[in-house]
Protein backbone atom coordinates (compact mmCIF):
# COMPACT_ATOMS: atom_id res chain seq x y z
CA UNK A 1 0.00 0.00 0.00
CA UNK A 2 1.17 3.68 -0.69
CA UNK A 3 0.86 6.06 1.96
CA UNK A 4 0.10 9.05 -0.23
CA UNK A 5 -3.31 10.45 -0.39
CA UNK A 6 -4.96 7.32 1.31
CA UNK A 7 -3.91 9.15 4.30
CA UNK A 8 -7.56 9.11 6.65
CA UNK A 9 -6.26 11.51 9.64
CA UNK A 10 -4.34 13.75 7.14
CA UNK A 11 -7.64 16.68 6.77
CA UNK A 12 -5.25 18.67 4.09
CA UNK A 13 -6.27 18.74 1.07
CA UNK A 14 -5.77 15.73 -1.66
CA UNK A 15 -4.62 17.55 -4.31
CA UNK A 16 -3.64 21.12 -3.51
CA UNK A 17 -3.80 22.14 -7.29
CA UNK A 18 -7.67 21.17 -7.14
CA UNK A 19 -8.11 22.97 -4.07
CA UNK A 20 -6.43 25.85 -5.50
CA UNK A 21 -8.43 26.13 -8.31
CA UNK A 22 -11.71 25.71 -6.47
CA UNK A 23 -10.53 28.80 -3.86
CA UNK A 24 -9.77 30.93 -6.36
CA UNK A 25 -13.52 30.25 -7.94
CA UNK A 26 -15.56 31.00 -4.41
CA UNK A 27 -13.24 34.04 -4.40
CA UNK A 28 -14.65 35.56 -7.53
CA UNK A 29 -17.78 34.55 -6.21
CA UNK A 30 -17.32 36.22 -2.61
CA UNK A 31 -16.30 39.17 -4.75
CA UNK A 32 -19.24 39.34 -7.07
CA UNK A 33 -21.53 39.28 -4.21
CA UNK A 34 -20.02 42.44 -2.42
CA UNK A 35 -19.39 44.21 -5.59
CA UNK A 36 -23.56 44.14 -6.58
CA UNK A 37 -24.52 44.41 -2.43
CA UNK A 38 -27.13 47.25 -4.11
CA UNK A 39 -29.06 44.15 -5.86
CA UNK A 40 -28.55 41.66 -3.04
CA UNK A 41 -31.42 43.14 0.01
CA UNK A 42 -31.97 40.27 2.45
CA UNK A 43 -34.47 37.76 1.56
CA UNK A 44 -36.31 34.39 3.41
CA UNK A 45 -34.52 31.40 3.49
CA UNK A 46 -36.32 28.88 1.66
CA UNK A 47 -37.18 26.10 3.15
CA UNK A 48 -35.75 23.69 1.32
CA UNK A 49 -32.51 25.23 2.05
CA UNK A 50 -32.81 25.45 5.59
CA UNK A 51 -33.43 21.84 5.46
CA UNK A 52 -30.21 21.35 3.46
CA UNK A 53 -28.13 22.87 5.98
CA UNK A 54 -28.54 19.79 8.46
CA UNK A 55 -25.47 17.54 9.12
CA UNK A 56 -25.58 14.11 8.63
CA UNK A 57 -24.56 11.62 11.76
CA UNK A 58 -22.65 9.06 9.35
CA UNK A 59 -21.00 11.92 7.14
CA UNK A 60 -17.88 10.70 5.04
CA UNK A 61 -16.93 14.45 3.76
CA UNK A 62 -17.78 16.18 0.73
CA UNK A 63 -15.61 16.67 -2.04
CA UNK A 64 -14.03 19.93 -2.50
CA UNK A 65 -15.81 20.88 -5.35
CA UNK A 66 -19.11 20.29 -4.01
CA UNK A 67 -18.88 21.66 -1.01
CA UNK A 68 -17.32 24.86 -3.00
CA UNK A 69 -20.74 24.97 -4.98
CA UNK A 70 -23.00 24.74 -1.73
CA UNK A 71 -20.68 27.50 -0.07
CA UNK A 72 -21.59 29.72 -3.42
CA UNK A 73 -25.09 28.23 -4.17
CA UNK A 74 -26.96 27.64 -0.49
CA UNK A 75 -24.80 29.35 2.12
CA UNK A 76 -23.64 32.82 0.72
CA UNK A 77 -26.75 34.45 -0.77
CA UNK A 78 -28.46 34.16 3.21
CA UNK A 79 -26.66 36.73 4.94
CA UNK A 80 -28.55 39.57 6.81
CA UNK A 81 -28.32 42.16 4.37
CA UNK A 82 -26.79 44.49 6.28
CA UNK A 83 -24.27 45.03 3.38
CA UNK A 84 -27.23 46.36 1.20
CA UNK A 85 -27.02 50.70 0.90
CA UNK A 86 -30.88 50.47 2.86
CA UNK A 87 -30.05 48.49 5.40
CA UNK A 88 -30.75 50.78 8.27
CA UNK A 89 -32.04 48.23 11.39
CA UNK A 90 -30.94 48.17 14.50
CA UNK A 91 -27.51 49.12 14.48
CA UNK A 92 -25.44 46.72 11.81
CA UNK A 93 -21.86 47.75 10.76
CA UNK A 94 -21.73 47.32 6.38
CA UNK A 95 -18.43 45.59 6.07
CA UNK A 96 -15.86 46.48 3.66
CA UNK A 97 -14.62 44.62 0.63
CA UNK A 98 -10.82 44.75 2.45
CA UNK A 99 -12.45 42.23 4.96
CA UNK A 100 -12.46 39.33 2.05
CA UNK A 101 -8.42 40.04 2.14
CA UNK A 102 -7.64 39.95 6.05
CA UNK A 103 -10.50 37.22 6.74
CA UNK A 104 -8.31 35.15 3.90
CA UNK A 105 -4.88 35.70 5.81
CA UNK A 106 -6.67 35.55 9.05
CA UNK A 107 -7.73 31.95 8.41
CA UNK A 108 -5.08 31.14 6.25
CA UNK A 109 -2.40 32.16 9.37
CA UNK A 110 -4.79 30.52 12.28
CA UNK A 111 -2.79 32.70 15.02
CA UNK A 112 -4.15 32.44 18.55
CA UNK A 113 -4.01 35.88 20.16
CA UNK A 114 -3.91 34.83 23.36
CA UNK A 115 -0.51 35.84 23.83
CA UNK A 116 3.06 34.60 23.12
CA UNK A 117 5.35 36.59 20.48
CA UNK A 118 4.07 36.37 16.84
CA UNK A 119 2.78 38.98 14.44
CA UNK A 120 -0.68 39.27 15.40
CA UNK A 121 -0.01 40.00 18.72
CA UNK A 122 1.95 43.44 17.58
CA UNK A 123 -1.00 44.05 14.94
CA UNK A 124 -3.23 43.86 17.81
CA UNK A 125 -1.05 46.55 20.13
CA UNK A 126 -0.86 48.78 16.71
CA UNK A 127 -4.81 48.90 16.27
CA UNK A 128 -5.23 49.28 20.50
CA UNK A 129 -2.43 52.22 20.30
CA UNK A 130 -4.50 53.89 17.14
CA UNK A 131 -8.05 53.63 18.73
CA UNK A 132 -6.50 55.09 22.12
CA UNK A 133 -5.27 58.29 20.06
CA UNK A 134 -7.80 58.62 18.43
CA UNK A 135 -10.12 58.92 21.85
CA UNK A 136 -7.73 60.72 23.76
CA UNK A 137 -6.42 57.88 25.93
CA UNK A 138 -3.02 58.26 27.74
CA UNK A 139 -0.30 55.97 27.09
CA UNK A 140 -0.95 54.59 30.37
CA UNK A 141 -4.23 53.02 28.93
CA UNK A 142 -4.59 49.19 27.91
CA UNK A 143 -6.98 47.67 26.05
CA UNK A 144 -8.20 43.98 24.44
CA UNK A 145 -9.83 43.51 21.33
CA UNK A 146 -13.50 41.72 22.15
CA UNK A 147 -16.42 40.05 20.45
CA UNK A 148 -17.98 43.08 20.90
CA UNK A 149 -19.25 45.75 23.28
CA UNK A 150 -21.11 43.54 25.36
CA UNK A 151 -18.47 41.29 25.95
CA UNK A 152 -15.80 44.90 26.64
CA UNK A 153 -18.45 46.06 29.31
CA UNK A 154 -18.28 43.18 31.41
CA UNK A 155 -14.42 43.47 31.42
CA UNK A 156 -14.69 47.33 32.25
CA UNK A 157 -17.40 46.79 35.24
CA UNK A 158 -15.36 44.09 36.51
CA UNK A 159 -12.10 46.27 36.47
CA UNK A 160 -14.56 49.10 38.30
CA UNK A 161 -15.69 46.50 40.50
CA UNK A 162 -12.02 46.13 42.03
CA UNK A 163 -11.17 49.55 42.47
CA UNK A 164 -14.00 49.73 44.77
CA UNK A 165 -13.55 46.37 46.52
CA UNK A 166 -10.21 45.83 46.38
CA UNK A 167 -8.02 42.36 44.72
CA UNK A 168 -9.95 40.23 47.15
CA UNK A 169 -12.81 40.66 45.58
CA UNK A 170 -11.48 37.55 43.19
CA UNK A 171 -10.86 35.13 45.90
CA UNK A 172 -13.82 36.05 48.79
CA UNK A 173 -16.28 37.60 46.07
CA UNK A 174 -18.45 40.49 46.83
CA UNK A 175 -19.71 39.41 49.57
CA UNK A 176 -22.43 41.46 51.95
CA UNK A 177 -21.43 44.56 50.18
CA UNK A 178 -23.76 46.17 48.35
CA UNK A 179 -22.72 48.43 44.59
CA UNK A 180 -24.74 50.47 43.18
CA UNK A 181 -23.88 51.72 38.95
CA UNK A 182 -25.64 54.77 37.69
CA UNK A 183 -26.89 54.83 34.26
CA UNK A 184 -29.17 56.98 31.93
CA UNK A 185 -32.50 55.25 31.63
CA UNK A 186 -31.94 54.35 27.84
CA UNK A 187 -28.27 52.64 28.56
CA UNK A 188 -28.03 49.37 26.51
CA UNK A 189 -29.02 46.07 27.86
CA UNK A 190 -25.46 45.51 28.06
CA UNK A 191 -24.44 46.98 31.07
CA UNK A 192 -27.80 45.57 32.33
CA UNK A 193 -26.19 42.26 31.34
CA UNK A 194 -22.93 42.83 32.34
CA UNK A 195 -24.72 44.13 36.19
CA UNK A 196 -26.21 40.54 36.41
CA UNK A 197 -23.29 38.49 34.91
CA UNK A 198 -21.16 40.56 37.90
CA UNK A 199 -23.51 39.37 40.66
CA UNK A 200 -24.24 43.18 41.54
CA UNK A 201 -28.36 42.55 40.17
CA UNK A 202 -29.85 44.87 38.52
CA UNK A 203 -31.78 46.46 41.48
CA UNK A 204 -28.65 48.36 41.97
CA UNK A 205 -28.47 49.31 38.79
CA UNK A 206 -30.31 53.01 39.09
CA UNK A 207 -31.48 53.90 35.82
CA UNK A 208 -31.79 57.95 36.06
CA UNK A 209 -34.20 60.39 33.67
CA UNK A 210 -32.53 61.72 30.52
CA UNK A 211 -32.94 65.05 29.11
CA UNK A 212 -32.14 65.89 25.39
CA UNK A 213 -28.47 66.25 26.81
CA UNK A 214 -29.05 63.16 28.94
CA UNK A 215 -28.62 62.04 32.26
CA UNK A 216 -30.61 64.49 34.32
CA UNK A 217 -27.18 65.39 36.66
CA UNK A 218 -29.25 66.82 39.78
CA UNK A 219 -31.19 63.55 39.98
CA UNK A 220 -27.67 61.67 39.76
CA UNK A 221 -26.25 63.66 42.47
CA UNK A 222 -29.55 63.70 44.71
CA UNK A 223 -29.66 59.87 43.94
CA UNK A 224 -25.61 59.76 45.37
CA UNK A 225 -26.52 60.98 48.34
CA UNK A 226 -29.25 58.94 48.83
CA UNK A 227 -27.28 55.28 48.40
CA UNK A 228 -24.73 56.45 50.51
CA UNK A 229 -26.85 57.19 53.48
CA UNK A 230 -28.40 54.23 52.82
CA UNK A 231 -25.08 52.34 53.65
CA UNK A 232 -24.47 51.31 49.73
CA UNK A 233 -21.79 51.68 48.09
CA UNK A 234 -21.65 54.08 44.71
CA UNK A 235 -18.66 52.43 42.43
CA UNK A 236 -19.42 53.20 38.54
CA UNK A 237 -21.27 55.85 36.52
CA UNK A 238 -22.29 54.70 33.18
CA UNK A 239 -22.29 57.59 30.27
CA UNK A 240 -23.69 56.43 26.20
CA UNK A 241 -21.90 58.17 23.69
CA UNK A 242 -24.65 57.24 21.07
CA UNK A 243 -27.93 55.80 22.83
CA UNK A 244 -29.43 52.56 20.76
CA UNK A 245 -33.00 53.90 20.81
CA UNK A 246 -32.68 57.46 20.28
CA UNK A 247 -28.88 58.19 19.42
CA UNK A 248 -28.63 60.12 22.36
CA UNK A 249 -25.15 61.15 23.88
CA UNK A 250 -24.28 62.25 27.62
CA UNK A 251 -22.79 64.95 28.44
CA UNK A 252 -19.21 63.10 29.01
CA UNK A 253 -17.78 66.33 30.85
CA UNK A 254 -20.64 67.09 33.34
CA UNK A 255 -20.82 63.14 34.05
CA UNK A 256 -16.38 63.47 34.35
CA UNK A 257 -16.89 66.16 36.36
CA UNK A 258 -19.12 64.32 38.98
CA UNK A 259 -17.13 60.76 38.85
CA UNK A 260 -14.50 62.27 40.04
CA UNK A 261 -16.11 64.39 42.89
CA UNK A 262 -18.26 61.40 44.03
CA UNK A 263 -15.00 59.01 43.54
CA UNK A 264 -17.10 56.94 40.97
CA UNK A 265 -15.51 54.59 38.01
CA UNK A 266 -16.46 56.55 34.43
CA UNK A 267 -17.21 54.07 32.06
CA UNK A 268 -18.44 55.12 28.70
CA UNK A 269 -20.68 52.70 26.46
CA UNK A 270 -19.76 54.14 23.10
CA UNK A 271 -20.27 50.91 20.77
CA UNK A 272 -20.84 52.54 18.06
CA UNK A 273 -21.11 56.86 18.73
CA UNK A 274 -17.57 56.84 19.81
CA UNK A 275 -16.71 56.93 16.47
CA UNK A 276 -17.81 60.79 15.91
CA UNK A 277 -14.64 61.10 17.41
CA UNK A 278 -13.50 60.69 13.40
CA UNK A 279 -16.63 62.82 12.50
CA UNK A 280 -16.85 66.67 11.10
CA UNK A 281 -18.00 69.33 13.10
CA UNK A 282 -21.07 69.46 14.74
CA UNK A 283 -21.12 65.36 15.35
CA UNK A 284 -17.28 65.05 16.56
CA UNK A 285 -18.68 67.79 19.94
CA UNK A 286 -20.87 65.12 21.02
CA UNK A 287 -18.32 62.73 22.48
CA UNK A 288 -16.42 65.30 23.51
CA UNK A 289 -14.77 64.39 27.35
CA UNK A 290 -14.80 60.73 26.25
CA UNK A 291 -10.98 60.87 27.18
CA UNK A 292 -11.48 61.51 30.75
CA UNK A 293 -13.44 58.44 31.11
CA UNK A 294 -11.91 55.21 33.12
CA UNK A 295 -13.20 52.79 30.80
CA UNK A 296 -14.87 52.85 27.41
CA UNK A 297 -16.56 50.25 25.32
CA UNK A 298 -16.56 50.68 21.54
CA UNK A 299 -17.66 48.64 18.22
CA UNK A 300 -15.48 48.22 15.39
CA UNK A 301 -18.19 45.70 13.74
CA UNK A 302 -20.83 48.61 13.65
CA UNK A 303 -19.52 52.06 12.64
CA UNK A 304 -15.90 51.44 11.37
CA UNK A 305 -17.58 49.12 9.04
CA UNK A 306 -15.27 46.15 9.66
CA UNK A 307 -16.84 42.77 9.25
CA UNK A 308 -18.16 40.98 12.48
CA UNK A 309 -17.57 40.56 15.00
CA UNK A 310 -14.92 43.25 16.61
CA UNK A 311 -15.39 45.46 20.03
CA UNK A 312 -12.55 47.07 22.25
CA UNK A 313 -12.27 47.68 25.59
CA UNK A 314 -9.74 50.58 26.49
CA UNK A 315 -8.94 51.15 30.41
CA UNK A 316 -7.09 53.92 31.07
CA UNK A 317 -4.69 52.80 34.10
CA UNK A 318 -3.08 49.33 33.02
CA UNK A 319 -2.61 48.32 36.24
CA UNK A 320 -6.59 48.27 36.80
CA UNK A 321 -7.19 46.25 33.98
CA UNK A 322 -4.36 43.85 34.70
CA UNK A 323 -5.26 43.62 38.31
CA UNK A 324 -8.68 42.44 37.78
CA UNK A 325 -7.92 39.49 35.24
CA UNK A 326 -4.26 38.68 35.13
CA UNK A 327 -3.69 34.89 36.16
CA UNK A 328 -0.96 32.27 34.59
CA UNK A 329 -0.89 28.57 36.00
CA UNK A 330 2.32 27.33 35.27
CA UNK A 331 1.73 26.05 32.06
CA UNK A 332 1.47 29.54 30.63
CA UNK A 333 4.44 31.10 32.70
CA UNK A 334 6.64 33.56 30.17
CA UNK A 335 9.53 32.74 29.14
CA UNK A 336 12.18 36.20 27.95
CA UNK A 337 13.16 35.29 24.85
CA UNK A 338 11.00 32.82 21.78
CA UNK A 339 7.53 31.84 21.26
CA UNK A 340 6.46 32.41 24.93
CA UNK A 341 7.42 35.47 25.22
CA UNK A 342 5.83 38.49 23.93
CA UNK A 343 4.65 39.88 27.38
CA UNK A 344 2.49 41.59 27.67
CA UNK A 345 0.06 38.49 26.69
CA UNK A 346 -4.32 39.26 26.00
CA UNK A 347 -5.39 36.39 27.93
CA UNK A 348 -4.35 38.67 31.27
CA UNK A 349 -6.56 41.84 30.21
CA UNK A 350 -9.97 39.47 29.97
CA UNK A 351 -11.74 36.41 29.63
CA UNK A 352 -10.77 33.99 26.76
CA UNK A 353 -7.32 32.74 26.80
CA UNK A 354 -7.63 30.95 22.88
CA UNK A 355 -8.51 33.98 21.05
CA UNK A 356 -9.32 34.32 17.54
CA UNK A 357 -7.61 37.52 15.34
CA UNK A 358 -10.23 40.17 15.47
CA UNK A 359 -6.84 43.01 15.34
CA UNK A 360 -6.14 41.93 11.08
CA UNK A 361 -9.58 43.50 9.83
CA UNK A 362 -9.06 46.14 11.94
CA UNK A 363 -5.61 46.84 10.93
CA UNK A 364 -6.49 46.81 7.25
CA UNK A 365 -9.17 48.44 7.30
CA UNK A 366 -6.95 51.41 8.77
CA UNK A 367 -4.04 50.51 6.55
CA UNK A 368 -6.74 50.99 3.57
CA UNK A 369 -8.65 54.53 4.37
CA UNK A 370 -6.93 56.15 7.00
CA UNK A 371 -8.87 58.03 9.92
CA UNK A 372 -10.07 60.75 7.34
CA UNK A 373 -11.53 58.33 4.86
CA UNK A 374 -13.78 56.00 7.89
CA UNK A 375 -14.43 59.87 9.44
CA UNK A 376 -15.72 61.23 6.30
CA UNK A 377 -18.06 58.09 6.39
CA UNK A 378 -18.93 58.65 9.57
CA UNK A 379 -19.70 62.38 8.99
CA UNK A 380 -21.93 61.35 5.32
CA UNK A 381 -24.16 59.38 8.07
CA UNK A 382 -24.75 61.78 9.77
CA UNK A 383 -25.79 63.85 6.88
CA UNK A 384 -27.91 61.10 5.79
CA UNK A 385 -29.57 60.55 9.16
CA UNK A 386 -30.22 64.39 8.74
CA UNK A 387 -31.64 64.42 5.34
CA UNK A 388 -34.00 61.57 6.27
CA UNK A 389 -35.22 63.69 9.67
CA UNK A 390 -35.73 66.87 7.14
CA UNK A 391 -37.80 64.26 4.87
CA UNK A 392 -40.28 63.39 7.74
CA UNK A 393 -40.22 66.10 8.78
CA UNK A 394 -41.72 67.59 5.12
CA UNK A 395 -44.19 64.85 4.80
CA UNK A 396 -47.12 65.17 6.01
CA UNK A 397 -48.43 63.21 8.60
CA UNK A 398 -45.13 61.22 9.04
CA UNK A 399 -43.59 63.10 12.91
CA UNK A 400 -40.15 62.62 14.43
CA UNK A 401 -39.87 61.05 17.63
CA UNK A 402 -36.49 62.95 18.72
CA UNK A 403 -34.51 65.24 16.85
CA UNK A 404 -31.81 63.98 14.79
CA UNK A 405 -28.73 64.07 16.69
CA UNK A 406 -26.36 62.32 14.96
CA UNK A 407 -27.08 59.32 12.55
CA UNK A 408 -30.46 57.49 14.25
CA UNK A 409 -33.63 58.51 12.97
CA UNK A 410 -37.05 57.60 14.81
CA UNK A 411 -40.12 58.28 13.54
CA UNK A 412 -43.67 57.61 13.15
CA UNK A 413 -45.68 57.26 10.13
CA UNK A 414 -49.09 58.66 10.97
CA UNK A 415 -49.07 60.63 13.78
CA UNK A 416 -52.66 61.42 13.33
CA UNK A 417 -53.85 57.85 14.64
CA UNK A 418 -54.32 56.23 17.93
CA UNK A 419 -51.00 55.28 19.35
CA UNK A 420 -52.19 51.48 18.88
CA UNK A 421 -53.06 52.32 14.77
CA UNK A 422 -49.89 54.15 14.50
CA UNK A 423 -48.32 50.98 16.38
CA UNK A 424 -49.82 48.62 14.23
CA UNK A 425 -48.81 50.70 10.87
CA UNK A 426 -45.60 51.10 12.27
CA UNK A 427 -45.05 47.68 12.47
CA UNK A 428 -46.40 46.63 9.41
CA UNK A 429 -44.47 48.80 7.12
CA UNK A 430 -41.27 47.88 8.98
CA UNK A 431 -41.94 43.98 8.27
CA UNK A 432 -43.31 44.76 4.53
CA UNK A 433 -40.52 47.34 3.20
CA UNK A 434 -38.26 44.31 4.76
CA UNK A 435 -40.09 41.45 2.55
CA UNK A 436 -39.62 43.29 -0.35
CA UNK A 437 -36.27 44.15 -0.25
CA UNK A 438 -36.88 47.64 -0.08
CA UNK A 439 -35.75 49.34 2.90
CA UNK A 440 -34.95 47.47 6.17
CA UNK A 441 -36.12 49.79 9.11
CA UNK A 442 -36.15 48.30 12.44
CA UNK A 443 -38.51 49.41 14.98
CA UNK A 444 -38.94 50.71 18.88
CA UNK A 445 -40.83 51.78 21.20
CA UNK A 446 -41.08 55.74 21.62
CA UNK A 447 -42.78 58.40 24.15
CA UNK A 448 -45.35 60.13 22.20
CA UNK A 449 -46.22 63.81 23.31
CA UNK A 450 -49.22 62.29 24.14
CA UNK A 451 -47.96 60.27 27.19
CA UNK A 452 -48.41 57.09 25.38
CA UNK A 453 -45.91 54.54 24.05
CA UNK A 454 -45.73 53.97 20.17
CA UNK A 455 -43.62 51.62 18.27
CA UNK A 456 -42.17 53.55 15.80
CA UNK A 457 -39.30 52.82 13.12
CA UNK A 458 -36.24 53.45 13.69
CA UNK A 459 -33.16 54.03 11.23
CA UNK A 460 -29.29 53.95 12.30
CA UNK A 461 -27.54 54.71 9.41
CA UNK A 462 -23.90 52.83 9.95
CA UNK A 463 -23.72 51.93 6.12
CA UNK A 464 -20.80 53.47 4.13
CA UNK A 465 -23.19 52.25 1.13
CA UNK A 466 -25.91 54.80 1.66
CA UNK A 467 -26.13 57.81 -0.97
CA UNK A 468 -28.76 60.98 -0.71
CA UNK A 469 -30.87 58.91 -3.19
CA UNK A 470 -31.09 55.81 -0.98
CA UNK A 471 -32.58 58.06 1.84
CA UNK A 472 -35.34 59.57 -0.92
CA UNK A 473 -35.78 56.07 -2.16
CA UNK A 474 -36.40 54.78 1.67
CA UNK A 475 -39.10 57.56 2.76
CA UNK A 476 -41.01 57.51 -0.55
CA UNK A 477 -41.55 53.31 0.18
CA UNK A 478 -42.63 54.54 3.77
CA UNK A 479 -45.56 56.82 2.32
CA UNK A 480 -46.10 53.93 -0.49
CA UNK A 481 -46.56 51.80 2.10
CA UNK A 482 -48.58 53.53 4.44
CA UNK A 483 -50.97 54.49 1.30
CA UNK A 484 -51.15 51.05 1.18
CA UNK A 485 -52.59 50.49 4.49
CA UNK A 486 -52.20 48.41 7.54
CA UNK A 487 -53.26 45.04 6.04
CA UNK A 488 -55.78 42.88 8.23
CA UNK A 489 -53.78 40.76 10.43
CA UNK A 490 -56.08 37.91 12.00
CA UNK A 491 -56.17 38.57 15.84
CA UNK A 492 -54.08 36.09 17.62
CA UNK A 493 -55.68 35.49 21.35
C1 LIG B 1 -24.74 47.36 19.95
C2 LIG B 1 -24.64 48.08 21.23
C3 LIG B 1 -24.16 47.44 22.38
C4 LIG B 1 -23.80 45.98 22.37
O1 LIG B 1 -22.67 45.79 21.58
P1 LIG B 1 -22.35 44.40 20.88
O2 LIG B 1 -21.18 44.72 20.03
O3 LIG B 1 -23.58 44.02 20.10
O4 LIG B 1 -22.04 43.42 21.96
C5 LIG B 1 -24.03 48.19 23.51
N1 LIG B 1 -24.37 49.50 23.54
C6 LIG B 1 -24.84 50.15 22.47
C7 LIG B 1 -25.17 51.60 22.57
C8 LIG B 1 -25.00 49.45 21.27
O5 LIG B 1 -25.48 50.09 20.19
Amino acid sequence: MTSENTDKTDLDPVAWDDFRAQAHALLDACVDQLSKARDLPWQPVPQSVRDSYALPDDGTGTATDALVATLRDSILPYATGNTHPRFFGWVHGSGMAEGILSEMVAATMNANCGGRDHGMVYVERAVIDWTRRQMGFPDTASGVLVTGTSQATVIALSAARLRALGAQVRRKGQTDQRLIAYAGAGVHNATTKAIELLGIGTDNLRLLPERSEGIDIAALRAQIVRDRADGAIPFALIGTAGSVDLGRYDDLDALADVAAAEDLWLHVDGAFGAWTRLADAPWRALSDGIERADSLACDFHKWMYVPYDCGLVLIRNEEEHRAAFAARPSYLAPLTEGLAGGDPWYCDYGIDLSRGNRALKVWTAIRAHGAQKLGAAISANCRAAAHMGALVEATPGLALVAPVVSNVVVFSADDTLSAEDQSELNKSIAQRLQIAGEVVFSTTLADRPSGERVTCLRAAITNHRTTPDDIELSIAAVRRAKEAGTPETPHSE
